[in-house]
């Protein structure tokens, strides 16, 4: 006999994991028999539970019925504690946005009048015929596309997850919208629904910008800048007299300014140090879109895929991003540009062409593969 085995009463040696199981067994069945004991006094009449104590047992079934999930962790818990306060953020936001719609038409407006009544007249009066033609055709193919891309850019749905069932891959079930969710959506809880290639939300656009409007959204974050740039570039001569004539106003003896002069010193001043301001912040804005296109990332992406990257770097993996077809490419895709024409009459010019494919799947580009840039 070795150490490991055992001798039974009965004769047969067994080893130690049959005798455990023997006993789990001898364990399991005298529960059994236990419940099955229990069950049967039950029954008998006279011993059922009462009317209170079923109802206490439907109710407390009820009621875990309303938070039991088996995906159930912290994260949901904590999420459900804080949802007031989700609701409440959003709905702000929500309302915010219109705001932020109308700060910007005020805000543009204002700056557009500032320059036809102020700044054009005296370009005009003051400049050669070649530079008055520049800053006449400059100005107003710049504001064209302002205006058209920031209207089609709230105007126009980024693209919503689809609601019934259909063949398309997808990625995951959205829990918030109880609809499959393509690649590369994410749902949206300030519009409260799922957003194809979402990007971000906009409160400036007071839209979510998605798919369908991400050229939209980055033309008017481009053309604004450049507008703002032209405008302080063009306007800082007068913006200095202006400056200066403002600071003499608090001399003694004052010099003598009529109120109409004075209005002009402090437009010119607003809309310098306002355009000179849209510059700097919305042009840090649209640099950083422009690398995440180059990279064929949205906001969002660049996030998981941060994560992602760090991940497999720590089990020796490189990250490719599924979504980077080369940095000529991306642009290409986004801008919608399919022949070297469109360079003109997609990019330079307003245009409403859908962007390239349906926001679902993402199969390769119809262009000439570049070299493949892991990022
Ligand atoms: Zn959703
Ligand atoms: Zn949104």
């Amino acid at each position: 006999m070795t150490a490991k085995c055992a001798v039974n009463r009965t004769g047969p040696v067994i080893s130690p994991k049959q005798q455990l199981d023997q006993d789990v067994l001898a364990d399991t069945l005298k529960k059994e028999i236990k419940a099955r004991k229990r069950d049967a006094q039950l029954e008998r009449p006279g011993r059922r539970p009462g009317p209170l104590r079923q109802l206490w047992s439907y109710g407390k079934i009820i009621f875990n019925s309303l938070y039991f999930n088996v995906l159930t962790n912290w994260d949901t818990v904590l999420d459900s504690i804080f949802e007031p306060v989700y609701w409440l953020v959003d709905n702000l936001t929500r309302w915010f946005g219109v705001v932020f719609v109308c700060m910007v038409i005020a805000l543009t407006t204002s700056v557009v009048l500032i320059v036809y009544l102020c700044v054009l007249p005296l370009i005009v009066r003051t400049y050669p015929a070649h530079w008055i033609l520049w800053h006449l055709c400059y100005g107003h193919w710049n504001l064209v596309n302002i205006v058209f891309h920031y209207y089609k850019a709230i105007t126009t749905s980024p693209g919503r997850s689809p609601q019934e069932k259909t063949d398309i891959p997808t990625v995951t079930i959205c829990k918030k919208c109880i609809v499959p969710k393509p690649a590369r959506t994410h749902h949206c809880s300030i519009c409260n629904t799922c957003v194809l290639k979402m990007d971000h939300h906009c409160p400036w656009l007071n839209n979510c910008v998605g798919h369908f409007n991400h050229r939209y959204f980055f033309f008017f974050c481009l053309y604004m800048t450049m507008g703002c740039i032209y405008c302080s570039i063009s306007a800082k001569d007068m913006f200095l007299e202006a400056y200066y004539a403002i600071e003499s106003y608090y001399q003694t003896p004052p010099p003598n300014f009529t109120s109409e002069e004075k209005i002009f010193h402090k437009s010119l001043l607003y809309l310098w140090v306002l355009t000179s301001s849209v510059a700097v912040a919305l042009g840090s804005l649209t640099i950083w879109h422009a690398v995440l296109i180059t990279r064929g990332e949205t906001s969002v992406e660049r996030h998981i895929n941060r994560k992602e990257r760090k991940r497999l770097k720590q089990i020796g993996k490189v990250f490719r991003n599924p979504y980077h077809h080369g940095r000529i490419n991306n642009w290409k895709m986004l801008f919608g540009v399919e022949r070297t024409s469109h360079w003109i009459t997609r990019v330079l010019l307003p245009s409403s062409h859908p962007p390239h494919g349906d926001g679902l799947t993402w199969g390769c580009p119809p262009y000439r593969q570049d070299t493949m840039d892991t990022i």
